[in-house]
């Protein structure tokens, strides 16, 4: 096995927006051990696994052995967290070691969290535990799988340290992988700087990355804006059609690129409820399932705030393009959701304002009612209705509290000819259920990994049902009670 560096960091971010990053160590893991890896993302990374399951390649993994060339950095940001602004958030404990170049030739970033205090760790202790380490790994990655936009994770690395949380509990540090850490906030607090200079280098470092196109552009700025819109518009309808609630939507939160970033308090539903929150601080449920996409459409009007000099000098000029932009989000939103709710009924796509189109939208009104109507779980209902396209009406009807509602829906249904197969390739049957989660991320804290390597490996082929993992398609049991999830733990 190779014992020698064979990863290249370059540092764009650090060396193009120095003013933005704070050149950083990580803190000295005392006794290091990698506790997952994920071998087919080094692979697309084009890393060297054996390499990097190395101790120097773990020490890598954990900032600390840093090979040469590379300029490991805390990012500085600002941002909305529960509608309140703060002007300086910022990696309090974590570190952009710098991107590189995958095997598509696209330039990602390698950033470690829980890496140790930085100087925007306030009164945080700048580290991370086991268990949400791990929960962003596992989530994360069941969301890759699914195809919805996300970071990704490469490994999780015990520090050998213990932490105080309620209790002691051991460190961790999660490699995490993004196309970009650019977020809303990174505009915020350039805006803030009032330095218009610095402002626009980051815009063009976010065309340059995301949105290339946007470059030729009248308008690049508002261009970039635009794309932005479209991004976040398809990313929050893919969270809606399986479910998930992010949790922590705060601008800080909310990525330039559309991935998904900040696996906190996330969770996906069991049963269908719109206002479906867990985090434990989100007491007004600023952040439920279905305030995400209003929420996300706030969170583009602040980087609209904060690009407003860039799209027109004239401030007072930009707003109209900037209003009008950011109004297509609900359309862009609409539509995406639309359009996979019907892909998720099996019907297919239609021509708008024909009237195979009305009656789909009325099945798609309709479905939802039953949902509403519920109790019902929200992932098994679509794959037992993949079923009852096969003429097993059995299971889904087994399910519903209105009988008479569902037979007069699944009527008008099956008159469409639903596409059981299509309906099977979209609707998962394995997610990462809030008790299959705990339960793994208890064992792994308790130092059992095979719960997690059994969860990961049902939720990384989500919609291909196999023999023996029936228990990850099941619901919560009744004694799990009531979830609740916590940030920044
Ligand atoms: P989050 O809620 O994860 O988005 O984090 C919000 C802010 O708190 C970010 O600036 C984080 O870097 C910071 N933060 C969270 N946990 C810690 C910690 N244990 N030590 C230092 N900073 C932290
Ligand atoms: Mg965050
Ligand atoms: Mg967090």
């Amino acid at each position: 096995a190779a014992a020698e560096s064979t990863v290249t960091f370059d540092s764009r971010f650090a060396s193009e927006l120095a003013d933005m990053a704070v050149p950083w160590q990580a803190e000295e893991a005392p006794e290091p051990r990698l506790l997952v890896f994920n071998d087919a993302l080094a692979e697309e990374l084009g890393l060297d696994a054996s390499y990097l399951r190395s101790p120097e390649g773990v020490r890598l993994l954990l900032g600390n052995h840093v090979p040469e060339g590379a300029a490991p950095v805390a990012q500085a940001y600002a941002g909305h967290q529960f509608g309140g602004y703060s002007p300086l958030l910022g990696d309090g404990r974590a570190l952009l070691l710098g991107e590189i170049v995958d095997a598509n030739g696209r330039l990602r970033d390698i950033h470690l969290k829980g890496s140790g205090r930085t100087p925007f760790a306030r009164a945080g202790d700048g580290r991370a535990v086991v268990g949400p380490m791990l929960r962003e790994y596992l989530v994360s990655e069941a969301m890759h799988a699914m195809g919805i936009p996300t970071t990704r994770s490469l490994a999780v690395v015990g520090t050998g340290r213990m932490v105080r949380r309620d209790d002691m509990l051991p460190g961790a540090v999660l490699a995490r992988v993004a196309g970009s850490h650019l977020r809303v906030g990174s505009f915020q607090y350039a805006r803030a700087t009032d330095n218009l200079e610095l402002l626009r280098r980051l815009a063009d470092h976010a065309i340059s990355r995301h949105y290339p196109a946007a470059a030729e552009a009248d308008n690049p700025y508002l261009a970039l804006f635009r794309a932005v819109v479209s991004a976040q518009a398809a990313l929050v309808a893919q969270w809606m059609l399986v479910g998930f609630v992010h949790g922590v939507m705060n601008t800080d939160n909310m990525t330039i690129s559309g991935e998904t970033i900040d696996y906190g308090p996330c969770a996906f539903m069991d049963d269908f409820n719109p206002a479906a929150v867990y985090s434990s601080i989100d007491v007004g449920g600023r952040y439920a399932y279905a305030n995400q996409p209003v929420i996300a459409e706030w969170n583009l009007a602040r980087l609209a705030e904060s690009i407003l000099p860039l799209i027109n000098e004239d401030q007072e000029q930009a707003v109209a393009p900037a209003v009008e932009a950011l109004g297509e989000f609900r359309g862009q939103y609409s539509d995406a959701w639309f359009n996979g709710m019907q892909a998720k009924l099996g019907l297919p796509a239609v021509p708008a304002g024909s009237p195979e189109a009305e009656a789909a939208s009325e099945l798609v009104d309709g479905v939802v009612a039953i949902l509403k109507d519920g109790p019902v779980d929200y992932t098994r209902f679509f794959r037992y209705l993949g079923e009852a396209a096969r003429g097993n009406e059995r299971p889904v009807r087994g399910m519903v509290m209105d009988l008479a509602a569902f037979d007069a829906w699944a009527g008008r249904w099956r008159s469409m000819k639903p596409d059981a197969d299509r309906m099977d390739r979209l609707n998962p049957v394995y997610i990462p259920r809030n008790h299959l989660v705990e339960e793994a991320l208890a064992a792994a804290t308790g130092g059992d990994l095979e719960p997690l390597n059994r969860l990961l490996e049902a939720v990384r082929a989500p919609y291909e049902e196999r023999p023996g993992l029936e228990r990850y398609a099941e619901g919560a049991p009744e004694d799990f009670g009531k979830y609740m999830t916590f940030c920044g733990t």
